[in-house]
């Protein structure tokens, strides 16, 4: 069995634990030495990042960010609204990018070190340090950081909303995707269980992600999802081929009940960093990262700091859950009004947790008021 010691260990070597440990080793001065285990046998491109991007916000990865776009659309039936924006643009990371990015800098740094294939199934505090296993490996470590998301079970207990998509990145024969827009709700329709829609990234003329994406309080399968999509993709008058698959079920909101921290830093979905009204996470998880290496290198770590979910982003996505929950029905009224109605920045910036005040009203006023009112003080 391996034995290893070290100051601090990051349970996880996924987009939390790999940010964490990018930001760390910007940190220089630090004495520290940092331990990732992370229980895959290597990284390939599993998944797509996006998100919405100030011009002039402080951002670690715009070097790998691949595609951005400054248009996105909400349509349903024949009604379709486009947001421009100047300031903001929806921006796309692929993960083997960030993986490739992350681990050469992690190898170049004589502090860090990452185990790939190394399934944590134990931890235990004895004294002043945590004792860490897995099947081959022993670690003895000062400072725990999990970024394990919750297990299957618990996501099916306490989920609020579950987010489940089903997509994949095609290939067209000929030019045929507006690669100025991205399809970001399109064909929004709701029934008595779910919300259902499609969403499409044009990479280029030629190059797109289809995903085909539903909202609801009950857990849907991707692989019933997938079914919609060949229905699309069947559709699709022109010739293409599949290039990859992605597919998954988020939690929108969890309720799980407190639990002991034992002195363990919480990243990833157990410490919220997937915004409950979106299921976006990456954002966030940058800015915990941020906070994390720079709390570790002053030596101020305590196991409460790691929230970035303010009390009012975390009033307004509660809210917005509860009216997805009690009027799955009334969800296209509600993405199309926001489409139609809210100013393109001010969305953006909600999705960013960047809202201000004003960007609150806007959401409320683009929306059918009585869920919202009624879900606000229930
Ligand atoms: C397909 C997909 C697409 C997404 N797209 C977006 C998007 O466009 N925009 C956005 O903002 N968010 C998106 N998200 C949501 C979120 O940003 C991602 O899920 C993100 O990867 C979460 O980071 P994480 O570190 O919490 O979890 P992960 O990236 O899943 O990392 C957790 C790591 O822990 C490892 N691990 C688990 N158990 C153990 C163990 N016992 N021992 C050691 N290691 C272990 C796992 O192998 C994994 O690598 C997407 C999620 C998915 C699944």
């Amino acid at each position: 069995m391996q034995k290893i010691k070290c100051d601090v260990l990051i349970i996880g070597g996924g987009c939390a634990g790999l940010s964490l440990a990018y930001e760390y080793a910007q940190m220089k001065s630090s004495k520290l030495s940092v331990c990732i285990l992370e229980k895959r046998e290597s990284y390939y491109n599993d998944r797509t990042w996006c998100f919405w991007l100030g011009k002039q916000q402080n951002f670690s990865h715009r070097d790998i960010v691949s595609s951005s776009w400054r248009a996105w659309r909400f349509s349903s039936n024949n009604q379709s609204y486009v947001h421009h924006s100047e300031n903001f643009s929806y921006c796309h990371i692929a993960s083997l990018a960030f993986y490739k990015k992350i681990t050469k800098v992690i190898g170049e740094d004589d502090r860090q070190t990452l185990l790939l294939e190394q399934d944590v199934t134990k931890i235990e505090k004895s004294g002043k340090y945590f004792s860490v296993e897995g099947p081959d490996l022993s670690v003895k470590a000062t400072n725990i950081i999990d970024t394990r998301a919750y297990g299957a079970d618990e996501i099916l207990e306490y989920t609020k909303i579950f987010q489940a998509f089903s997509g994949v990145e095609i290939e067209t024969n000929a030019d045929f995707f507006d690669t100025d827009l991205v399809g970001l709700m399109d064909d929004i329709h709701s029934s008595g269980v779910k919300c259902q829609f499609r969403y499409l990234l044009p990479f280029t003329k030629r190059h797109a992600l289809i995903e085909i994406t539903s909202f609801s309080n009950i857990y849907i399968p991707p692989a019933e999802l997938a079914a919609s999509l060949q229905l699309y993709l069947d559709n699709l008058k022109v010739s293409y081929k599949i290039i990859r698959k992605e597919q998954g079920v988020l939690p929108m909101g969890i309720n799980h009940p407190p639990r002991s921290h034992d002195g363990i830093i919480m990243g990833g979905m157990k410490n919220d960093n997937l915004k409950p009204s979106s299921g976006y996470g990456f954002l966030r998880t940058q800015s915990w990262a941020k906070l994390v290496a720079m709390k570790l290198c002053s030596g101020d770590l305590d196991t409460g700091f790691e929230k970035v979910n303010h009390y009012i982003p975390k009033f307004f996505d509660d809210t917005f859950l509860r009216v997805l929950d009690d009027n799955i029905n009334l969800t296209e009224e509600i993405f199309m009004g926001i489409g139609r109605n809210m100013n393109s920045d001010s969305f953006a910036r909600f999705m960013s947790d960047q809202a201000q005040a004003l960007d609150f009203i806007r959401l409320v006023a683009a929306v059918p008021k009585q869920p919202f009112i009624k879900a606000a003080f229930s």
